[in-house]
């Protein structure tokens, strides 16, 4: 496309509307006139009309193009970087960070004709989230146990893979996150007990900070007959084969 004068980073104007509210603004407002939490690991998808999002884009690369020139980079004449607000912006709203601006992946629930009763394991999941305190990358594996009853709801495999990666696509705390998975599990297929464990390492700690390459964070969050039952609890820990 063919600008006539400047591009949407340079002329902060063509983000607002005809009133000149950024649309995050009005997304803000939105929430809060409806009491609506909106911290990093919160979806907002709800709240968000058709095409915003791309406003919304357009908005961060500003913002982003910001960051830029506040760290003195010259991205008018270093190839390397003069698309690189565009591109951060579209890795945080589309991808990385695209948990909190969609809504979440369909989930066809069956009723459990077969009457399953005995744990079922599923894992691991590859996990890809980032911290909310630096923004850098966690990446792991959860593993999540499932011990149905003859109400309970089956999900097919593949689509815990996809609701784990809807609550991983935002800045995420491990803790939260863990629980976050667990409540919307928990929600869908209704289970006498639910176990999950994740294992990741967190970026801030190699990258920045201590520097330590191999440290990992583990936790776990146990529902149900797991938190009643130490042997089913056991039983489920020893079957996740954490060290490969
Ligand atoms: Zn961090």
């Amino acid at each position: 496309m063919l600008m006539k004068s400047g591009t949407p980073m340079s002329n902060p104007e063509q983000l607002d509307d005809s009133e000149g509210t950024p649309v995050s603004v009005k997304i803000r407002e939105r929430l809060k006139a409806a009491r609506h939490r909106f911290h990093s690991n919160d979806n907002i998808a709800d709240f968000i009309e058709p095409g915003e999002l791309e406003k919304l884009l357009d908005e961060v690369t500003v913002k982003m193009q910001g960051v830029l020139d506040a760290m003195v980079i010259d991205t008018e004449n270093d190839h390397n970087t003069g698309d690189t607000a565009r591109r951060v912006a579209k890795m945080y709203l589309k991808e990385v960070f695209n948990g909190r601006y969609v809504k979440g992946p369909s989930v066809t629930e069956f009723p459990n004709a077969e009457h399953l009763n005995e744990l079922m394991i599923v894992g691991p999941i590859t996990v890809r989230s980032a911290c909310s305190h630096h923004f850098c990358p966690v990446i792991g594996k959860i593993w999540i146990g499932v011990m149905p009853n003859e109400h309970t709801n089956v999900i097919g495999l593949s689509k815990y893979a996809r609701l784990a990666e809807w609550i991983m696509g935002r800045p995420q705390i491990q803790e939260e996150a863990v629980v976050q998975l667990a409540d919307l599990i928990q929600e869908k297929t209704q289970p006498d007990g639910l176990a999950i464990v994740m294992e990741a390492s967190h970026y801030c700690m190699a990258w920045r900070g201590v520097k330590d390459m191999d440290s990992k964070m583990i936790n776990s969050v146990m529902r149900g007959v797991f938190l009643k039952d130490p042997n089913l609890r056991r039983e489920f820990l020893s079957l996740i084969p954490r060290k490969s």
